[in-house]
């Protein structure tokens, strides 16, 4: 779609110079930008050709950098169901259906904006945290906010028919009624205290001119269904038209005047004018009264029982009205394009009103939000530690609604506790514990209270998640492929800042194939020189608990369960220590498996019980251990003598040496390189 020439730097600064009528692409904040300036001139190139529109109306360039947000890759946002569930694509049961209180679209689009875009910087998130908190707090100012945004139209969507010149009357009617209480609502949170709500209060231009231009041309009580046909500026608007007006008004008087004239000097008691489309105005006689017409009224059109005739003095008077109200109805349409491109002219403003006013309206939903469910302010640092108390997942306990959701607590750190691995019995709550932990750094990170009794978040700078999987025919990916892709996106992309949500690595193939990848993914994650990411890895190879105690940062816990003879009751309580048994025959039974099935599985499990495997796992996981100490080793003797080479090349004073010095230098220092 666009050719190389369009991302030349020079060619692209020129078209970017030209669109904003500036000197120099520095005065954007591009300066020494290549290749931000290469590709936004070929953007713009693109817009030109493809818009064939006037892109006036882009009056700026803002610089986006994904350093700002934590970065969440398209499966991580689909597992976590951020904004539609993974199976049926229903906002129900999404993070977003438990977070969305908010009153306009523009805030609701807002909002999902923020779910998916969660903030990495400390300021930024507690800014938004602070405004949350004291929204929550005031409940008379979300009140009042809630009920000046509850009489808000999309006026973010209508400024975009405002440009393109497709806004009609009632557009501009729904943008005049849409700013009408802004002064309102900048009076509501005048009294803020947290800096976001000031911010929010000084930058708020409530718009007056705007509504007042609307107000003044638009008749709000007498819209047309199109802007050609009239009918829809205001009077005392505009004196030219006012006059048009009057004469179509008079216009009818005439007509009426000498309709009844014509009634008594003819005699014709059902006499009356008529006007269409096509004749205008004239007279209409019923074929009874036909021998009464005079001879001054000239015959225009028979019908099957009524003639139609005009006078000079009637089409005279038509000639007036006609003209009137064509000249009105064409002033109409150019006064009101006029107005369009008057508001059109500010967009910068309206637009910028919009997005403080969605801002207000997410702020008050998370408020409403954490007050109804009982969320809490987390604390935010970026000490690395996730400190949790009392977790609660936020949609499964939404959707429990009988209170009956056990929290949990959570502690992860980059040091001893990096990497938790966690086991129990199916449907114990392992997958709901991990997302919960993960959706309440997102929420965290995203300005949001938490469902916690305390929660100490030090900042993500991604959250990767594999829970689950499904075939993805299409793409020609089997089920294990897919797993494997996404297991080496994260084992690639991962960072000691991150947080990872594992889910049964390895379940996908043969038992022992699986073991084997689950046991030296966790191996490679848990190792700090490749990546000590913090970790919560749920899996029903219990062998691999026994690298708690060989493998640093890691720690075995096991959500718990109860026997109770042949059943099994679920506490969902997460406790240290590892789970021996999956009770995968209990839950199989429960899900209405034949009894013969249950029975003989149970029988084959007793067999393979007695394989001696867990011996086998106890002297690999000592392998680990060893296998760690001596990378650490070999990486702490390597770093050791590479920090030295370094020091030395820092220590060199290279504008003192003659070329001869600096030559031996150099040939040391290689060959210090070459005995590392
Ligand atoms: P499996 O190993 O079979 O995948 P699991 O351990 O991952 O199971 P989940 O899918 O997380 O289990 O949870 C199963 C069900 O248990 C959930 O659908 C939820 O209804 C319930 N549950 C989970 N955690 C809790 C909790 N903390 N409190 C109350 N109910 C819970």
């Amino acid at each position: 779609l666009c050719d190389d020439w369009m991302f030349e730097y020079s060619t692209a600064a020129k078209a970017l110079c030209r669109h904003f009528n500036i000197s120099s692409v520095d005065g954007l904040g591009l300066k020494g930008k290549t290749l931000l300036v290469a590709s936004c001139g070929a953007l713009f190139e693109y817009l030109t050709q493809t818009q064939k529109n006037d892109l006036n109306h882009i009056s700026s360039v803002k610089v986006y950098s994904s350093a700002q947000f934590m970065l969440l890759d398209v499966s991580s946002r689909r597992n976590l169901e951020l904004t539609e569930t993974l199976r049926e694509k229903n906002k129900k049961g999404s993070l977003l259906w438990v977070l969305d209180k908010t009153k306009t679209a523009m805030g609701a689009r807002l909002l999902r904006k923020w779910i998916e875009q969660p903030l990495t910087d400390i300021t930024e998130i507690r800014k938004r945290l602070d405004a949350v908190g004291e929204l929550k707090d005031e409940f008379f100012m979300r009140e009042e906010v809630k009920e000046v945004l509850n009489s808000m139209y999309d006026f973010e969507r209508i400024m975009s028919k405002v440009i393109y010149q497709t806004a009609n009357c009632r557009d501009l009617v729904a943008l005049k009624n849409s700013i009408e209480n802004l002064p309102l609502l900048k009076n509501i949170i005048s009294n803020g205290k947290s800096g976001y709500i000031n911010e929010l209060y000084s930058n708020l231009d409530v718009l007056e001119d705007v509504f007042t231009l609307i107000d003044k041309a638009i008749d709000e009580e007498n819209i047309p269904f199109t802007i050609r046909e009239g009918g829809m500026i205001k009077e005392g608007y505009s004196q030219e038209l006012d006059i048009l007006l009057k004469a179509k008004k008079e216009g009818k008087n005439w007509i009426a005047d000498l309709e009844s004239k014509e009634r008594d000097a003819t005699g014709i008691k059902n006499l009356k004018i008529k006007y269409n489309k096509i004749f205008g105005y004239y007279f209409e006689v019923t074929k009874s009264y036909l021998e009464l017409v005079p001879d001054r009224f000239i015959r225009r059109q028979t019908l099957a029982n009524a003639e139609r005739f005009v006078t000079p003095e009637l089409n005279e008077i038509a000639e007036l009205i006609l003209g009137s109200e064509e000249k009105a109805i064409s002033l109409e349409y150019d006064l009101f394009c006029e107005v369009r491109n008057t508001v059109a002219s500010q967009v910068d403003r309206i637009q910028s009103t919009a997005h403080i006013a969605a801002t207000i309206d997410v702020l008050q939903s998370l408020a409403e939000v954490a007050q109804s469910q009982n969320f809490v302010k987390p604390e935010v640092d970026e000490d690395g530690v996730i400190d949790i108390k009392d977790g609660r997942h936020p949609v499964v306990e939404k959707m429990l609604s009988d209170g009956s959701f056990i929290p949990n607590d959570t502690y992860l750190d980059g040091e001893d506790d990096r990497l938790s691995i966690i086991t129990g019995p199916n449907m114990a709550g392992k997958s709901t514990y991990m997302r919960q932990v993960a959706l309440i750094v997102l929420m965290a990170q995203t300005g949001s209270f938490v469902p916690a009794s305390s929660a100490k978040i030090g900042i993500c700078d991604r959250i990767f998640t594999r829970v689950g999987a499904s075939d993805d025919l299409a793409s020609g990916q089997s089920t294990f492929m897919i797993e494997m892709t996404e297991v080496a996106n994260i084992l690639n992309n991962a960072t000691d800042k991150s947080l990872l949500i594992l889910d049964e690595i390895g379940r996908g193939t043969s038992t022992f194939d699986g073991l084997s990848i689950a046991w030296s993914v966790l191996e490679y994650i848990a190792d700090k020189k490749l990546i000590g990411a913090k970790t919560l890895f749920a899996t029903h190879y219990h062998e691999i608990t026994e690298l708690e105690g060989k493998l640093a940062g890691v720690k075995n816990y096991c959500i718990t369960a109860k026997e109770n003879g042949e059943d099994i009751i679920f506490l969902h309580k997460i406790v240290r220590g590892g789970a021996d048994n999956s009770y995968g025959i209990q839950v199989a039974r429960l899900a209405g498996l034949p009894a013969k099935v249950i029975k003989r599985s149970g029988q084959i499990l007793k067999q393979l019980n007695t394989a001696d495997i867990t011996k086998k796992a106890k002297k690999l996981s000592k392998e680990s251990e060893e296998n760690s100490t001596q990378t650490t080793m070999q990486m702490d003797m390597f770093s050791i003598q590479e920090t030295q080479i370094i020091d030395e090349i820092n220590k060199i004073d290279v504008m003192n040496l003659t070329p001869m010095e600096a030559m031996q230098t150099l040939f040391d220092l290689q060959k210090k390189v070459k005995g590392l």
